[in-house]
């Protein structure tokens, strides 16, 4: 069985008076524990870890002492063990994907996302963390209906191009979405210091012209792949930072912070987490060192290589109906040139939005071992004071 120190399982201690059974909040005061505090005594029970103490308390007729007993289930105790550290693999379910993911993209219906039991939205939210997008289809192709969907997930992130937005090839923002060129994969507000999470898109109309193919790229896939066959290449893009900005309206001038940028792969704990690519918005690299330049751009023109090949590139041609969600820190996208009349309309959802409302309905309906062992006691509002998540 794991160790844990004496301080570590006082202070973790989840009783009501210890911790707010109701808000999920501490209330134990970390600074009162003696740095030494030892049990009286400890008990191994069926289903956890009873440990009770003495401690000292000032009362108006001088120091007492008073037992305390805290219980820590046995799911629990495994669950966040750190002694020995549990590898705790954070994505067990990502799938990645390359351009054969056309044969059997992951899809669910308006119907069933929209539907009062949520069960259809957490099979939405479900694929999106496992491969990186999933289309919607039966959408009406209204603005409306699209806003909905998207409220569906959570809060819609306002940026400079809007709320919801919903425009057409007319240049109204200073930004070349709003042309009819063609535009390579890439991820959207690499200039912000927080990208937006999700972006979901709907095309509602194209008359009289052709082209406006949609392209998807799995950044973690082509990723894999670089480190695979590039070590060095992958190296330098999870390394180097590269600027970026947003400048076409003059009301507003945006670059992350700091301004030196973030690199294009970026990592926690050895693991990728978030893949920030967009050549056109790249600022200047005044901060390589000398001796990296040349490296550097063989390195963007390997990872560019990779992103762009068959292999990689997923195509597909959107008609009104089907509405597509991204997830903006893994996979790019992008569109191929057009002419006629093309009205698109979508919104950015922030990842954090995203993750609890993926956490609330996974709780829900697939709820792991801690929740499911936990759940009987110490729950308020559906929620067990031992969830893993707190
Ligand atoms: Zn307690």
């Amino acid at each position: 069985m794991a160790d844990s120190h004496h301080i570590w399982l006082r202070d973790h201690c989840r009783c009501p008076q210890c911790f707010h059974s109701a808000t999920k909040q501490r209330l134990v005061n970390t600074f009162e524990i003696p740095p030494d505090v030892k049990p009286v005594q400890v008990e191994s029970k069926a289903d956890g870890l009873e440990v009770k103490c003495n401690l000292l308390y000032l009362s108006y007729s001088g120091p007492s002492s008073q037992p305390h007993t805290s219980f820590y289930p046995w799911s629990w105790l495994q669950q966040n063990s750190y002694d020995p550290p549990l590898s705790k693999p954070s994505h067990p379910e990502r799938i990645l994907w390359g351009s054969k993911i056309l044969q059997s993209p992951p899809t669910v219906t308006y119907e069933e996302v929209m539907s009062e039991d949520e069960q259809g939205l957490f099979k939405w939210l479900s694929n999106v963390d496992k491969f990186g997008f999933c289309f919607v289809t039966s959408v009406p192709p209204t603005p409306e209906a699209t806003e909905g969907l998207s409220c569906r997930i959570g809060f819609i992130r306002e940026t400079q191009y809007g709320k919801f937005w919903d425009f057409t090839s007319d240049l109204a923002k200073g930004d070349t979405a709003y042309t009819t060129m063609a535009l390579g994969a890439h991820t959207d507000t690499t200039y912000y210091t927080d990208p937006c999470g999700l972006q979901l898109f709907h095309l509602l109309e194209h008359t009289g012209g052709k082209g406006g193919a949609t392209l998807l790229v799995d950044g973690f896939y082509v990723a894999s792949i670089l480190k695979e066959l590039h070590p060095t290449a992958y190296e330098h893009l999870s390394r180097v930072r590269v600027p970026a900005h947003a400048a076409g309206e003059p009301s507003a001038l945006y670059t992350p912070t700091p301004q030196g940028g973030y690199p294009v792969l970026r990592h926690a704990d050895d693991e990728l987490i978030q893949v920030r690519w967009n050549n056109d918005d790249r600022s200047v690299m005044s901060h390589l060192e000398p001796g990296l330049v040349e490296e550097w751009y063989d390195s963007i023109r390997k990872w560019h290589q990779l992103l762009t090949s068959a292999d990689s590139e997923y195509w597909v041609q959107l008609s009104p109906g089907t509405a597509v969600v991204v997830d903006n820190h893994r996979v790019l996208h992008g569109r191929s040139a057009f002419d006629g009349k093309r009205r698109m309309c979508g919104a950015y959802i922030g990842i954090d939005e995203y993750r609890s409302k993926l956490a609330v309905l996974s709780e829900k309906f697939a709820p792991g071992a801690v929740v499911r062992e936990t759940t009987p006691y110490s729950s308020v509002n559906g929620r067990s004071v031992w969830n893993p998540s707190l």
